[in-house]
Formats: structure tokens, C-alpha cells, sequence
């Protein structure tokens, strides 16, 4: 079989997570990630036994702290067929020309805009609109997190009216710049917040308003979901349909927090400690006077991960059909 040559541009939080899952499918090559900086991700990377490229400006740097670089970012996108751009938000939008030069596939965070792409991804919703695609976006954590309870509910129940509150972690574990340390921040307090119109670049037609507080934390984002469904139905018809998701998992058995959750992430032997799946207490879905309630935690570093995988085998028309690329993704990382 043709493997699929990919690139990752930009080695942090999202890239080296998208880097190992490429790593692991037997349709895809892995052939290479661009590093700005000669940190320990990048010794890391050489140890993986990746080729590490970087800016032309940087490769002097690079190789002055002893680290060989196999060429430029010009050069890896040269020779890929599709790049994965997970640079800082708004970073990726300014290398849209230099994919468009070399002609190739390239994939956004949720960290653009969506008109960057006019193709926003969620696998388990709109597959089929990537089919083929040049460009494409996968959602943030949290709109990934929200689609993936949404779309099967929608598609089931029909959800008249969605409304989340967001519960953010402030940072990345990594991070050890950004706050708050001791407050509650609304966040944006502006109401709305743009969590719910991101969610409609995905799931046009759903009527969601969203609001989001960042806490002093950095361990997953918990949403409370409050929902009225069009048709009548039971907790335990929700609990049902939620349950035949692949990437939701229930949590209970002591299972009280996000730190549990992130625990049993590392008893699992995740890598990283990663967590892909949506973790819903199943014991909080409830119908309360007509309308549904429940909370799940998103584990914010990784479950955008397999959807990556999933958008590269759509826009390379490697699988048309997105349960079977699901399924694939799923075996391979061990979800
Ligand atoms: P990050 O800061 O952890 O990693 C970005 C990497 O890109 C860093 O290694 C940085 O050195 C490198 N970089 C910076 N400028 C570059 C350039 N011009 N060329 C190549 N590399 C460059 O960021 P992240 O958290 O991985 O976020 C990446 C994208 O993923 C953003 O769009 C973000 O919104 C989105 N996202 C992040 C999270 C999260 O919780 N971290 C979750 C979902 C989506």
C-alpha cells in the first residue's frame, strides 16, 4: 500500500500528540515535524528517530545545541502530501501560502477561524464534508468534545435547544506562563461566548448558546450540558445512545473530579497520560422537568488527536466511510 506522507509543522501540545498517532497508522508515513526551538520536545524527537526540520533561520540554533536538522519547513512541506498545522493559534493561518505554493493538503486547530478553511471537522459529525477536501479545520477540545455528544444526540432526539456552561482549565500542564493561580475568571464576559457559534461551523442548524469561566487548574475542562430534545425520552435512553459512542466514556466507581480522571488515564498506561474520549458520569445524566442535564470532562490535550487522524484519511479519500476510518483510528491508538 501507498502510505500517505504527512507533516507535522509544529511540535507542542497538539503536534507531538499527532505525530505519535500518525506514527501508528498503517496508511500514513510520518515524515516529519517542524521544531522552532532546541528544546527537550526536539531531543525527544530525535529520539522517536523522527527527521526534525526547521525555519531557515533557525536552523543555525539548532545545530549549535547539537541538533541535526534533516532541512527546513520548505523542505518537509515539499515533500509531504498533506501537512498538519499545529503552530500557536493564529501562527497557522500565516503559513496558508506556503501550502498553497507547494500545492499540497493542509489541516488547522481549532485555534483559526473557520473561514480560514470553510471546513470545520468533527470525524463522528461531518466526515463526509472532508471527503477530498485541501483544507480543513478540526474543531477546538471543547467544540470537539461538544460534537461528539450533540451530533448522535441531534441525530436520535433532536436537541431544540443546547446550553453549556464551560468550566476551562487555564493551562496546559507544559505551561508555566499563563493564570489565573487564585481566581475565577469569566472568560469571555461578553455572553455568549464564542464556544457556541463555533460548534454551528460543525452542526449548522443547532441552537446553542454557551458561556465559559477559566479556573485555576490544568487538568481537563468539565461542561455542564443542559439540553430540551424535540422528542420525549428517558435518562435512560440518553445514557443508551451515549454509550454506543466510541469516543465517550462513562466514568463512576470513586470517580469524582478531573484528577481522577486524568489518574485512571495513567493507570490505563495511556501515553502521556492522555485521555481521548469525552468522560461523562453517567450517574449525572438526568431529566429534570423535561429538560436533560449531565457533565463531562475533556481531556483538552488529547482528544482532538484522533480526529486529526480521521481528517487526513478523509481529505486523502484513504477511507470513505467515516465509521470505518473511526474504527481504524480507534484500534491503532488503543481507544
Ligand atoms: P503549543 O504552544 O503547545 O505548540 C505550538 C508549537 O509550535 C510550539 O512548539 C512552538 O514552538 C511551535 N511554533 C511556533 N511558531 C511556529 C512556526 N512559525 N512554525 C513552526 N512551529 C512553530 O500549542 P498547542 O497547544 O499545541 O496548540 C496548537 C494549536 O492547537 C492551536 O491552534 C490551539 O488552539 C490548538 N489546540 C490546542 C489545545 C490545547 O489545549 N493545547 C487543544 C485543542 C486545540
Amino acid at each position: 500500500m501507498t502510505k500517505v506522507k504527512v507533516a507535522i509543522n509544529g511540535y507542542g501540545t497538539i503536534g507531538k500528540r499527532v505525530a505519535d498517532a500518525v506514527a501508528l497508522q498503517d496508511d500514513m508515513e510520518l515524515i516529519g515535524v517542524a521544531k522552532t526551538r532546541p528544546n527537550f520536545e526536539t531531543v525527544m524527537a530525535k529520539d522517536k528517530g523522527f527527521n526534525v526540520y526547521t525555519l531557515a533561520d533557525r536552523v543555525e540554533v539548532m545545530e549549535k545545541e547539537g541538533i541535526e536538522v534533516s532541512g527546513t519547513v520548505e523542505e518537509m512541506i515539499e515533500a509531504a502530501d498533506v501537512v498538519v498545522d499545529c503552530t500557536p493559534g493564529k501562527v497557522g493561518a500565516t503559513n496558508k501560502d506556503l501550502y498553497e505554493k507547494a500545492g499540497i493538503k493542509a489541516i488547522w486547530q481549532g485555534g483559526e477561524s473557520h473561514t480560514l478553511t470553510g471546513c470545520s471537522f468533527n470525524a463522528e459529525t461531518n466526515y463526509e464534508e472532508a471527503l477530498g477536501k485541501d483544507f480543513v479545520r478540526v474543531v477546538s477540545c471543547n467544540t470537539t468534545g461538544l460534537c461528539r455528544v450533540l451530533s448522535p444526540l441531534d441525530k436520535e432526539f433532536g436537541v431544540k435547544k443546547a446550553r453549556v456552561t464551560l468550566l476551562r482549565r487555564a493551562a496546559d500542564p507544559g505551561d508555566i506562563k499563563t493564570g489565573p493561580i487564585n481566581a475565577i475568571v469569566p472568560n469571555p464576559i461578553k455572553l455568549p461566548s464564542h464556544h457556541g457559534p463555533d460548534v454551528k461551523t460543525v452542526i449548522p442548524n443547532i441552537n446553542i448558546a454557551t458561556t465559559a469561566v477559566k479556573l485555576p487548574t490544568t487538568l481537563m475542562h468539565l461542561h455542564t450540558v443542559n439540553l430540551e430534545l424535540e422528542k420525549e425520552c428517558t435518562a435512560e435512553d440518553v445514557e443508551s445512545v451515549l454509550a454506543e459512542q466510541s469516543r465517550v466514556r462513562f466514568v463512576g466507581q470513586g470517580i469524582t473530579s478531573t484528577a481522577e480522571i486524568m489518574e485512571l488515564a495513567k493507570d490505563l498506561g495511556r501515553p502521556r497520560g492522555d485521555m481521548w474520549e469525552n468522560c461523562i458520569w453517567n450517574e449525572s445524566i438526568t431529566m429534570y422537568e423535561g429538560e436533560l442535564y449531565f457533565f463531562q470532562a475533556i481531556h483538552q490535550e488529547s482528544d482532538v488527536i484522533p480526529e486529526n487522524v480521521d481528517a487526513i484519511r478523509a481529505m486523502m479519500e484513504l477511507e470513505s466511510d467515516a465509521s470505518r476510518s473511526i474504527e481504524i483510528t480507534n484500534k491503532t491508538m488503543g481507544i
